[in-house]
């Protein structure tokens, strides 16, 4: 890194004492904050700030200094800062609590706001109207003819003033960034087209820096580097820190470490007396202490010896070499589930009782990444019933009311797309409103967005709200037959909802003022907002929700402010959601025994155990950021930090973090993410190095974890969308959820249960919505749908125009007329379906229709028909199984077709455009027949019987009609087919739902594979 000028310091001020503090562990390092920082007095602590990497380690650091003062009764305040460097600082005598004079532990960004607070007369932007302000700066730059080789996007605006910040913070100038990249690029953009293109880049930057800077000055407005520089020129002699003690290295070192500037700012601060800079041996030997004495060259150095902490003794799985000191996941899920198996395991350490802070027996799970974590951490560790904490600030946009916000927003640019409306209606919170105060909104199902959603995609819908009333208009004139009869009935709720929706959103898609689209935008969450019953979720939502909404009205206001250009919501919904990334949020979890805590705060914890997560090679170290309009080498000559210098630091961090817990480190990493092969960290490659005793752990096989089913908190219907499914450690086996009350049961439904019970719960119980393969053209429920209206318009026609049985002689009149049918159920279908489907009812020239092969099945039949009774509800109360064990069961189901025959015999045909494969062994026409025999009794005078029963199976290239049973077996696989349903409903009743898959062929095609653990139906 480029070394900035060195610090001035003006007349009139003192020259404060400055200090570096070389401490050997992170332990004495907290140590070390704590002696320098905690005040003798509250006066003295609110005058000095500690400087930390986040608001996370500003919490943890709380937590350590009160435990150092309060349970450990230090009494820092007490020290003299010049015997910093000696072993006996004072320790009170007595136990009495005393209070705790606590500085103000702040980030880089609080220091600026400490020092902003202390000047009255100076008005900080928002910043949030500062991306409004640059992005019409620079949309102004363009329009006046500098235009740059991009189009100014609210992500690349953030990135202008990120390289502006970083401009300023390495202390150049404008003509400096101009200067130094426009000389480099200058000789070779005449004869290179890519160095052309950046010089136009950087010429367009410097013109829309300029432009910010004036429109700032021009509002009266001070940005970071405004206020700085009014902080400096003050030259009073009080100002509003007298001590500040940095806990940060430099920003070579840490993404959150001071800047040259800062250095300047705290080196010549009014009324600064005292500056501590508090360091590891590990990060001052990494490059910090030779960048450290460029920019401070007066620093006084003092090495603090403190007092050490026990070394801890690494975790080592059973029968591992000395050197290889590993856990190793198969992915994060098992890596925290092994994680929550040790600390359980350890109970007999931990009282029960233990208090869950005490720093004992504290317990940390360090990651680099938060979100991954925080979610395993609530599924994984609340199934084992650990309490645990965190204290990271995460982005708002990863709060559930920020991704229903993001559904709306996706919604609203997509012009009422398909995918985006129906993810929209199946979030808990959301429910668009009614169109009046006195409309009642039909209820959303998730049977309802499931049955729209397979109705939208045999419609071929992709989205356009016009398209969507007329399909609205359409189901509601034609209500569609048979199955489709149901699934169009469910979906009407969903599709007037998605109009509700469309509606109310459709003037956004309209370029209109910015700060009218905000009002609107906020009008519609407002009244579409569906807070969650449960106290805790409440409370998170309300949060969020407030967190959202202040963002929307800020930017309402910086657009009214700085202009106000008309633009549609596929603009505005970037820089909302950039917004909402940038935003942190606190989670607000604890307390509890194992702390889930990012590596930049879990330096300032104390723990008894560490577990250091994660480790691969793409987080340990983190990645660094890559600048989007320079190449490094440009950047280097402006003071930009090398990558050198940040993967030097970075494994110094990891060093000292192995020395942190004082009883026992583990070590974790695993070996899949999202199903890719993950490296682990080059950290682990040189563990010989490491001199810990080992401590032994069996790491036995994991158990997959079982899902409970508990809808979200507070959300009390079928609704589908983000549910939070608790795991449970169930251990591997029956899933049985406790008796259920008798029900009306599908026919198909018992067939489902028979294949597998655990498909049975998803589908029928939880409703869950089944995971379909996208197919190409029409899909095969579709085309179920479209083959049965076929067949029943065909037969109602057949017998209005006085059709009886069809044998040879009728073959030509049935063709002719199915043709004619067939073409109008075609019309029903898409366009670009109909060659496909035509040729499957109709035939081609390389095999017979469907109605051709239904036809001669028929007229082979020649048994005397007597009537044709089509889509025969049998929907009623049966007594099913013998003697004692008889009972009455109500059962649903629709018989395609009941043929009554003149030898006082009922035949029932079902048809199915696969093969029917298990025509033989499935309930379905052998209970319809016996309940059709049941309930057709008297029917023209008869006591009609059960004669023979099957499928017509058009996928099967031969013989179509596959036979339930035979005449000789008939009577017993009927009276088994009733005996299996009542074990079947008596099963349900009991709520036995195993995942036991008949035949593991079924779990090919089964849509619930990924709720299910069949993984494990193997072994079991
Ligand atoms: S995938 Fe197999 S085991 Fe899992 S629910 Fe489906 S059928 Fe049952």
């Amino acid at each position: 890194m480029t070394s900035a000028p060195p610090p001035q310091t003006p007349a009139g001020i003192t020259p404060r004492r400055t200090r570096l503090v070389r401490v050997p562990d992170l332990v004495r390092f907290q140590q070390a904050i704590a002696v320098a920082s905690v005040g003798a007095s509250p006066f003295q602590a609110r005058r000095t700030a500690v400087i930390v990497p986040t608001s996370g380690a500003a919490d943890v650091l709380r937590h350590t200094i009160e435990d150092l003062c309060l349970v450990e009764r230090w009494a820092p305040g007490e020290a003299d800062l010049a015997t910093l460097g000696a072993h006996d600082w004072p320790v009170r005598p007595d136990a009495a609590t005393v209070s705790v004079a606590m500085p103000q532990l702040v980030t880089r960004t609080g220091l600026y706001g400490l020092v902003g607070e202390a000047l009255a007369d100076v008005a900080r932007i928002d910043p949030i109207a500062r991306e409004v302000l640059a992005g019409a700066v620079a949309r102004e730059v363009a329009a006046a003819g500098a235009a740059p080789p991009f189009v100014p996007r609210p992500a690349l605006v953030a990135a202008m003033l990120d390289l502006y910040d970083a401009l300023r913070r390495n202390r150049r100038t404008i003509d400096d960034f101009e200067r130094l990249v426009g000389t480099a690029l200058e000789s070779g953009a005449a004869i290179d087209r890519g160095a052309a293109r950046l010089l136009e880049e950087t010429r367009f930057l410097a013109a829309a820096f300029r432009g910010y800077e004036a429109a700032l000055d021009a509002a009266g407005l001070v940005d970071e580097h405004g206020l700085r520089a009014r902080a400096l020129a003050l030259g009073a002699a009080s100002g509003p820190l007298a001590s500040v003690v940095v806990a940060v290295p430099d920003v070579a070192a840490a993404p959150h470490g001071l800047w040259p500037a800062d250095y300047d700012l705290l080196t010549r601060l009014a009324g600064l007396d005292s500056l501590t800079v508090v360091a590891t041996e590990a990060t001052l030997d990494a490059g910090y202490l030779s960048r450290l004495l460029d920019t401070l060259p007066d620093i006084e150095i003092v090495a603090f010896a403190g007092s050490p902490s026990a070394t801890p003794r690494i975790v080592r799985p059973a029968g591992r070499p000395a050197d290889a000191p590993v856990l190793v996941s198969r992915d994060r899920e098992e890596e925290v589930t092994t994680f929550a198996r040790r600390v359980r395991a350890q109970s007999g350490d931990i009282a029960a009782d233990a208090p869950v802070d005490a720093p004992s027996h504290a317990i940390a799970l360090v990651h680099q990444r938060p979100l991954p974590y925080l979610y395993l951490a609530r599924q994984v560790l609340g199934a084992y019933g650990i309490s645990w904490q965190a204290v990271d600030a995460l982005p708002l946009a990863a709060e559930p009311w920020a991704a229903a916000v993001d559904l709306v927003l996706t919604f609203a640019a997509s012009d009422a797309s398909r995918a985006a409306g129906l993810a929209l209606l199946a979030s808990p919170l959301l429910v668009p409103p009614p169109r009046g105060a006195s409309d009642a909104a039909p209820p959303v199902t998730a049977g309802g967005i499931e049955a729209c959603d397979r109705e939208l995609a045999d419609a071929l819908f992709v989205g356009g709200r016009a398209r969507l009333a007329e399909l609205d208009a359409r189901w509601r004139d034609d209500a569609g037959a048979g199955r489709a009869r149901v699934q169009r009935r469910r979906a009407l709720p969903v599709m007037d909802a998605l109009l509700r929706a469309a509606d109310a959103l459709e003037p956004l898609a309209t370029p209109d003022r910015a700060s009218v689209q905000l009002d609107r935008l906020e009008v519609f969450l407002i009244a579409a907002e569906r807070i969650p019953g449960a106290p805790r979720a409440r409370e998170r939502h309300l949060r969020a929700r407030g967190a959202v909404l202040g963002l929307l009205r800020r930017a309402r206001e910086a657009y009214r402010r700085f202009g106000d250009p008309a633009i549609a919501i596929d603009e505005l919904a970037p820089l909302l959601r950039r917004l909402m990334e940038a935003q942190t949020f606190s989670p607000r979890v604890g307390p509890g025994l194992v702390h889930v805590v990012d590596a930049a705060a879990a330096a300032f914890g104390r723990f008894a155990d560490a577990t250091l997560a994660g480790l691969i090679e793409s987080e340990w170290p983190a990645s660094g950021g890559r600048n989007v309009f320079l190449p490094a080498n440009l950047l280097r000559d402006l003071g930009w930090p090398s990558d050198a210098d940040r993967r030097a630091a970075a494994r110094a961090a990891f060093d000292d973090l192995l020395r942190l817990p004082s009883r026992t480190l583990a070590l974790s990493t695993f070996t899949l993410e999202d199903d890719a092969i993950v490296r682990p960290s080059a950290y682990l490659e040189d563990l010989d190095a490491l001199a810990f005793d080992a401590v032994d752990v069996a790491i036995d096989g994991v158990p997959r974890l079982a899902l409970a089913v508990t809808p979200l908190p507070g959300v009390g219907d079928d609704r589908v969308g983000p549910r939070e499914w608790p795991l449970a450690a169930a251990p591997p086996g029956p899933a049985n959820v406790g008796p259920r009350p008798p029900g009306a049961y599908s026919v198909t439904a018992l067939d489902r249960y028979r294949q597998c019970p655990f498909k049975y719960f998803a589908d029928d119980v939880l409703g869950l919505e089944e995971d379909v393969d996208e197919e190409a053209g029409l899909s095969a429920r579709a085309r179920g749908t479209l083959v049965h209206d076929a067949f029943q318009a065909f037969f109602t026609e057949w017998a209005a125009r006085g059709g009886g049985a069809i044998d040879e002689a009728a073959l030509p009149a049935a063709r002719a007329l199915f043709t004619e049918i067939a073409e109008r159920a075609l019309l029903a279908i898409p366009p670009s379906e109909r060659p496909l489907e035509r040729a499957r009812l109709l035939g081609s020239a390389v095999g017979a229709g469907y109605g051709e092969r239904a036809f001669r099945f028929e007229a082979g039949r020649a048994d005397g028909l007597v009537e044709r009774l089509l889509e025969v509800s049998l929907d009623g109360e049966y007594t099913l199984g013998d003697g004692e064990a008889a009972r009455t069961v109500r059962l649903r189901g629709k018989a395609d077709r009941v043929d009554l025959l003149s030898d006082g015999t009922l035949r029932v045909i079902d048809y199915k455009t696969g093969k029917a494969s298990t025509a033989r062994t499935s309930l379905q026409v052998k209970l319809y027949a016996r309940v059709a025999a049941e309930r057709l009794r008297g029917r023209r005078g008869v006591d009609w019987s059960v004669g023979e029963s099957g499928y017509l199976a058009f996928g099967r290239p031969d013989d179509i009609y596959q036979a339930a049973f035979d005449a000789g077996s008939r009577d017993e696989a009927l009276a088994a087919a009733a005996s299996e349903a009542l074990a079947v409903v008596d099963a349900v009743e009991q709520g036995a739902f195993p995942v036991a898959p008949e035949d593991v062929h079924v779990c090919t095609f089964c849509g619930f594979a990924a709720v299910c653990r069949k993984d494990y139906v193997g072994d079991e």
